[in-house]
């Protein structure tokens, strides 16, 4: 399998690593079934975050102390004092059942500057519990590119994680080149753009023909880990038909688009947001007969009770218009449902918003 390093960490990993988000809507029997299918195909990363519910205590399930030794752990606190920090890095090490996490990563901090001279800071925290031995580099993680991009030339971080995939900007890609001048470790959060692609052909070509950039594929099911791996074993190369396929998927979707990351939410008329904003997608790509389902078109109601507060798009990393957008997709959600439930043929729009 092909090789990344990271940055100055000097680790290098086999370039399928797992994020472990997704397997906390699985059992913990099947999440450690998954996590030993990633292990025993040459898995060496996994990805998760003390936000993440049960996913770490799923991994301190699935790898023994002697497996723990062979693997790299890399985990985040969504803190924004050193005391809760220092709390979390310590609450990650007991659910793992480890005495130290590889690489720990401030998660989605809304600034990047002045934090390291600050001695309440998260900063501060990450920095003696590097030096208690708690964690052994640094990183940060952001849905925003400026902060990103700031993260990677600020000196402080390690590792920077940030949201890319082949439907990413020129702006985007730059992020790369920056932690590789840097010298800093890229992780590709959401590589499936948050479940808008399904078929992991094109995505994984993609990751495997950049140098420097370790993809974190986030599964929840046995089957999807082993399709990435055997994509590794026997990887496709990223060709003329391929990148002909993302020219496709991208004027599908336009370059904004719902990368259901949640961090809209909460919002005060109960719209579940990562969801209708995404709901013709999820009716193309999926089963109509669910995604048209009387449960489903209950959710989309549910936009009929936006207070247009902007609450929402206030809090969107990629300023998304989501008070309109919801209305748009509820239009184009209904139009299908009748369509669907008089018996006409779907009729999709050749390009969604
Ligand atoms: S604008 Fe509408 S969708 Fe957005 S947070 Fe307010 S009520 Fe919710
Ligand atoms: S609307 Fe924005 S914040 Fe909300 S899920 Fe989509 S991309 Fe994330």
């Amino acid at each position: 399998m092909k090789k990344v390093r990271l940055g100055r960490t000097g680790i290098e990993v086999n370039e399928v690593a797992m994020g472990c988000l997704p397997i906390q809507r699985v059992s913990k029997e099947e999440a450690v079934r998954i996590l030993h299918t990633a292990y025993d195909g040459g898995v060496q990363l996994f990805d998760t975050a003390h936000v993440y519910t049960d996913s770490e205590e799923k991994i301190g399930a699935a790898f023994t102390p002697s497996m723990r030794q062979r693997i790299i752990i890399t985990s985040k606190a969504m803190a924004t004092d050193y005391r809760t920090a220092m709390d979390q890095i310590d609450q990650s090490l007991e659910r793992m059942h480890t005495d130290y996490i590889d690489i720990y990563q401030w998660h989605n901090p809304k600034f990047i500057t002045g934090a390291p001279e600050d001695p309440e800071s998260v900063y501060s925290a990450l920095k003696d519990a590097q030096k208690q031995g708690k964690i052994r580099f640094i990183g940060v993680t952001n849905h925003h590119l400026g902060r990103a991009k700031e993260a990677a030339m600020s000196g402080d971080y390690d590792t920077v994680q940030y949201p890319f995939s082949m439907l990413s900007t020129p702006d985007e890609m730059e992020l790369t080149k920056i932690c590789k001048e840097q010298n800093v470790g890229f992780f590709a959060m959401k590589a499936m753009c948050g479940g808008l692609l399904e078929d992991g052909r094109a995505p994984f070509a993609f990751m495997h023909s950049l140098e420097n950039v370790v993809p974190l594929w986030g599964v929840q099911r046995v089957s999807e880990m082993e399709q990435f791996l055997s994509l590794a074993n026997d990887p496709p190369a990223f060709d003329e038909e391929m990148q002909k396929e993302v020219v496709r998927i991208r004027e599908e979707n336009g370059s904004e688009f719902c990368r259901g990351c949640g961090y809209c939410l909460p919002c005060p008329a109960g719209i579940e947001l990562p969801t209708v904003m995404r709901i013709e997608f999820f009716v193309k790509r999926n089963r109509p007969d669910v995604w048209l389902s009387e449960k489903n078109k209950l959710r989309v109601d549910q936009t009929l009770q936006c207070l247009r507060c902007g609450a929402c798009a206030s809090r969107c990393p990629y300023h998304l218009d989501i008070p309109n957008r919801i209305v748009d997709q509820r239009e184009a959600y209904y139009e299908l449902y009748r369509q669907y439930h008089s018996g006409e043929p779907l009729r999709f729009r050749v390009r969604q918003k």
